[in-house]
């Protein structure tokens, strides 16, 4: 999804990520309607940009860099590091990155990752996660 530069009335900005189609939310400052700030580096209308990969889906191989092009290994840290920057302003991007412990069984749907509270088990446990 794009992410678009808003502005409102009273000169409060902020960055939203949403579909093209969505409705732009009210000021988070003030309530009053906001619009898309054209970007300074496009044509006008044109304030949206691509949101950079997740580290999941960057090349993950040796020969995924090209045998470690040094060109694309730059473009590759340039990228890795507007996501740094995208997620410090964005958490809800980057999700639940703590390692998974359990995936299968009763954790199939809701895997148990470090740091989570182990569920004990009862004694009419199906094995079946409840709600
Ligand atoms: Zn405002």
């Amino acid at each position: 999804m794009p992410i678009y530069q808003l502005r409102c009335p009273a000169g409060h900005g902020y960055e939203v990520i949403q579909s093209f189609a969505a409705a732009l939310p009210p000021c988070r400052e003030c309530g009053q309607p906001t619009s898309k700030v054209p970007s300074v580096f496009g044509l006008a209308g044109q304030a949206e940009r691509s949101l950079p990969p997740a580290p999941e889906a960057m090349p993950q191989t040796w020969r995924g860099t090209f045998n470690g092009d040094p060109e694309y290994v730059g473009s590759l840290r340039r990228t890795a590091e507007r996501r740094r920057d995208l997620e410090e302003r964005h958490p809800e991007l980057a999700g639940d990155r703590r390692p998974v412990l359990a995936h299968e069984g009763r954790y199939e749907s809701a895997p148990l990752r470090r740091g989570d509270p182990v569920p004990r088990r009862s004694a009419g446990d199906s094995g079946v996660s409840g709600p």
